[in-house]
């Protein structure tokens, strides 16, 4: 029995919303996880369906299989959603990638479609393996072993520029003469230094889901872009830099794009609660019967009445993101949320009945010490009085485009240690959630490396462990940061200028 028959065809039947065509030039749209994960990306779903609209292109989907070495063991060709076509046989192998952990996916992508994962190691009739996704606007330097083209920035734009040299070439070097040049266009082949960053036009905004199924990890879950980018000026978030200038949807542009059909709506931005139409749109769609479903929400924005437009949408936690865990660190990260703000959300999700708060916070950051960790865990008690208490707490991971690209990793040691006291004084008081030190390590070297990087985790994609990436980080040149107390990061080898990259970052300190 076919892997597409067994387990692509159920998860087929249950969408609504697939694009069938068939059209002489083939692009298949990977993305390097599950189905559940990337049908939950909105970017993924918009670019699918901006393909299908090009004349003469058809674009079908692929999804790293749940067990892949099961899936191996087969010796099937990897198919596509739609049709079951081997994913390989195309013209345009497209990845869309959201996380740097998914580095390893990525190239277990390419092996397990059939594809040579070295760029190097390709022939010129082999597919053009285009990356894009949040990751490569967040560093693209690792994945430069791999790609033919790496798109940087909003894909929107990219979409019909690429199609039409699809159409317009014969051979690979023809192709890379249409695309090169153009915005958030970078091809490894020829540059050295990643391009301006390509930024949707309005006409093209906003994005919204095409497939809507139960089987994503927003389970039936319609998703519109109310906003792009943020005009906060929190330093350590790409948000405000990855995401282009903020861009405001109106109200009635979002109502559009919803089917009669759609039960539940999730509004998509970065800052959502600074968007001007949240209460509007969300009490529209409440009053229809709609549920409704948002990212974190400043506390500083929160009020009864948005509160109240989100429990008749549904919700039954609120969350919002203290991001640090004193209030001198969250002024450092310029955050500008206060203890008072968190108490007054609390006291609001306690008044309409919300069952509680969570709350989403770094730890890690540079100047952090043990005394902001005593407030963290006294600040979580005084919550605890006023509602139940989850907290989501993550390692700080420096990005680039961010003042902090130079600041060293808090260190496994350290951050461990202070998680192990959170979860020991906290036992009985919060639900903690957290991320693991070392594979936060992980993501800040994929975060801030060089071509190296990607070639380390080419040795180790089948096997990945944090031991293996140590082996091989060390075997590259990388500085090992896993311990504490390191100085301040030297950038990696590479074949670009770090000059270059540091200024680029502190052009954005704020
Ligand atoms: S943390 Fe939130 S408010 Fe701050 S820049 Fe990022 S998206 Fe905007």
């Amino acid at each position: 029995m076919s892997y597409w028959r067994t387990d692509i065809k159920p998860l087929l039947d249950a969408e609504t919303g697939t694009l069938f065509k068939q059209a002489p030039i083939r692009v298949t749209l990977a993305f390097p996880n599950r189905y559940s994960v990337g049908m939950a990306s909105l970017g993924y779903q918009v670019i699918y369906r901006m393909f299908n609209q090009e004349e003469g292109v058809a674009c079908e989907r692929a999804f790293l299989p749940d067990d892949v070495d099961a899936f191996e063991r087969t010796g099937q060709a990897l198919p596509t959603v739609e049709s079951g076509r081997d994913a390989g046989d195309c013209e345009l192998f497209a990845l869309s990638v959201s996380f740097e952990l998914d580095l390893t996916n990525i190239i277990r992508m390419l092996d397990v479609a059939g594809m040579r994962p070295l760029r190097g190691e390709r022939s010129d009739t082999d597919p053009v393996v285009m990356i894009g996704g949040p990751f490569t606007s967040s560093n693209p330097y690792p994945l430069t072993p791999f790609a033919d083209v790496i798109i940087i920035g909003d894909g929107e734009q990219i979409v019909p520029v690429v199609s039409e040299a699809l159409r317009e070439s014969s051979t690979r070097e023809e192709f890379y003469d249409l695309v090169d040049g153009m915005p958030g266009v970078f091809l490894p082949a020829r540059h050295v230094h990643e391009p301006t960053w390509a930024t949707a036009p309005k006409e093209l905004l906003p994005a919204y889901s095409q497939i809507v199924t139960p089987h994503s990890e927003l389970s039936n879950m319609f998703l519109v872009e109310a906003q792009r980018g943020c005009p906060r000026p929190c330093t350590f978030c790409l948000a405000r830099t990855m995401y282009g200038p903020n861009r405001n949807n109106q109200a009635q542009e979002l109502l559009d794009t919803i089917p009669d059909w759609v039960e539940k709506v999730g509004l998509v931005g970065a800052a959502l609660s600074d968007f001007p139409h949240t209460k509007f749109v969300g009490r529209t769609l409440t009053d229809r019967g709609i549920k409704l479903g948002v990212s974190s929400i400043r506390a500083d924005t929160v009020d009864a009445e948005l509160a109240e437009i989100l429990k008749a949408g549904g919700l039954r936690t609120f969350t919002v993101a203290s991001d640090a865990p004193s209030e001198r660190l969250r002024r450092w990260l310029k955050k500008g949320i206060t203890t008072e703000d968190l108490l007054k959300t609390a006291h609001i999700s306690r008044d309409l009945g919300f069952k509680g708060i969570k709350v989403y916070m770094m730890i890690g950051l540079g100047p952090e010490n043990d005394d902001d960790i005593t407030e963290l865990i006294e600040f979580t008690r005084e919550l605890a009085k006023i509602n139940r208490v989850a907290l989501g707490i993550s390692p700080f991971v420096p990005k680039r485009h961010t003042p902090h690209f130079a600041d060293p990793f808090g260190g496994v040691q350290t951050i461990e240690k202070r998680l192990k006291r959170i979860q020991k004084e906290l036992r009985t008081t919060a639900e903690l959630r957290n991320v693991s030190a070392k594979w936060a390590w992980v993501e800040s070297v994929i975060a801030r490396g060089g071509p190296e990087v990607g070639m380390a985790a080419y040795s180790i994609y089948r096997n990945e462990s944090i031991g293996a990436w140590k082996k091989a980080l060390d075997e590259v040149g990388w500085r090992d940061e896993f311990e504490i107390n390191t100085p301040a990061i030297s950038l990696p080898p590479g074949q670009y200028e770090a000059r270059e990259v540091s200024a680029h970052a502190e052009g954005l300190a704020v």
